[in-house]
């Protein structure tokens, strides 16, 4: 095994192979307190990538309530008890990764989901984690909560699907990092879905392959963002590309969320795989939850996203603004623009929404409107 640095996880780590970062590195964040939960993502994708036969049960994208959703069945829950407990020190994770914890003869800790798992793809919808007692329920802040978490491929940067692959079939685009599954070599041995721990490889039984998100490259080639992106009805999403903390570069909105302001964090960053979704917490959620699903750094970031000021706000509007990834960003004012890499304006957005007030009586078109005050 290869020493890799892993920086989510603030040290080195055994990986099976060396280190070697893509051109560029695909990256995305979700904001998890806009997501309504309305599928349009998982459709769109659904309708774009698996709609043929042996992929009915594929579901690239998922939106699932926590703490009770899982698709499959148990996918989180499952692996975090068989690697038994993780701490961290600080902003170094102390415990074992899924590499670290693999059994002798695998490349990666993980279990393979049955058939069954994949039965309820939308189990523990609004399910909220406890009760409120009698009378309780206007005196304290959600004491029962649940909030939607959308998932897709991390296309982490050492992906276990990668390293478990004993055909070499997977493999990480140099120019994106986006990480596919080469169906030419691949012989649906199914080692990924077992290593995968966020379990977003998925076995086609008619072709005897495996398939995964492919993060929409021929969209990404255009410099357009995937499709459950831009069909995105909350405006949750953000596509772009992610530097290593050190070459963090401000005016790239992927690196001021994630590296600069520190709101958007991996999912599940202890298991090691630095993956490249990265979400801004739920506000609303017991940090003792979100810091074992997102890591350290939970409070500061919920502070921060509570009281955004007109940077964070004006970046955080810029979401769903455009079809086309905003390489870089820049605020003037109360306007706030998505740019091209060379500069080029793509959007702007106004910090402030123009207020439009419709007269209850219309003298023009002689009509009392009733949905007026
Ligand atoms: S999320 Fe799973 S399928 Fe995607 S790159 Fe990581 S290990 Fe591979
Ligand atoms: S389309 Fe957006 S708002 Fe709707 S479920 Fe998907 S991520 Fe959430």
């Amino acid at each position: 095994m290869a020493r890799v640095n892993n920086w989510q996880i603030g040290r080195d780590m055994s990986y099976w192979y060396p280190e070697s970062r893509p051109k560029r590195q695909f990256a995305a964040i979700f904001d998890t307190n806009k997501c309504i939960a309305c599928q349009t993502c998982t459709l769109a994708c659904k309708t774009t990538w698996t709609s043929g036969v042996g992929q009915e049960y594929m579901l690239w994208n998922n939106v699932e309530t926590k703490p009770y959703g899982f698709y499959p069945l148990g996918w989180d829950v499952k692996l975090l008890a068989e690697l038994g407990a993780q701490q961290w020190k600080g902003d170094v994770y102390t415990g074992r990764t899924v590499f670290e914890a693999a059994r002798p003869g695998e490349r990666a800790l993980g279990w393979r989901p049955e058939e069954y798992d994949y039965a309820h793809p939308n189990v523990g919808e609004d399910d909220c984690a406890g009760s409120i007692e009698k009378g309780a329920a206007f005196v304290e802040q959600h004491m029962a909560w649940f909030f939607y978490l959308a998932r897709i491929c991390n296309h982490c940067t050492y992906p276990a699907c990668l390293a478990s692959c004993p055909r070499g079939s997977i493999y990480k685009r140099p120019e994106d990092g986006i990480v596919v599954v080469d169906q030419g070599r691949c012989r649906g041995y199914q080692e990924c879905v077992k290593a995968c721990p966020y379990k977003k490889v998925f076995f086609n039984p008619m072709t005897g392959t495996s398939e995964k998100c492919i993060a929409c490259f021929p969209k990404i080639e255009q410099e357009q963002q995937p499709q459950c992106f831009v069909n995105c009805i909350g405006k949750i999403r953000m596509a772009g590309f992610i530097s290593r903390p050190e070459d963090a570069n401000p005016d790239n909105p992927i690196d001021y969320l994630v590296h600069v302001r520190k709101i958007a964090k991996p999912l599940f960053p202890q298991l090691g795989l630095e993956p490249n979704v990265y979400y801004i917490p739920p506000i609303h959620v017991p940090t003792h939850f979100t810091r074992q699903m997102f890591g350290p750094g939970i409070e500061k970031a919920i502070a921060e996203y509570r009281n955004a000021d007109k940077d964070l706000a004006g970046l955080l509007a810029l979401f769903g603004s455009s079809e086309s990834i905003m390489h870089r960003w820049r605020r003037e004012g109360d306007v706030v623009m998505g740019l091209k890499e060379d500069g080029t304006e793509i959007v702007r957005v106004p910090l402030k929404e123009p207020v439009h007030e419709r007269v209850a009586y219309d003298a023009s078109l002689k009509v009392q409107r009733t949905n007026c005050p």
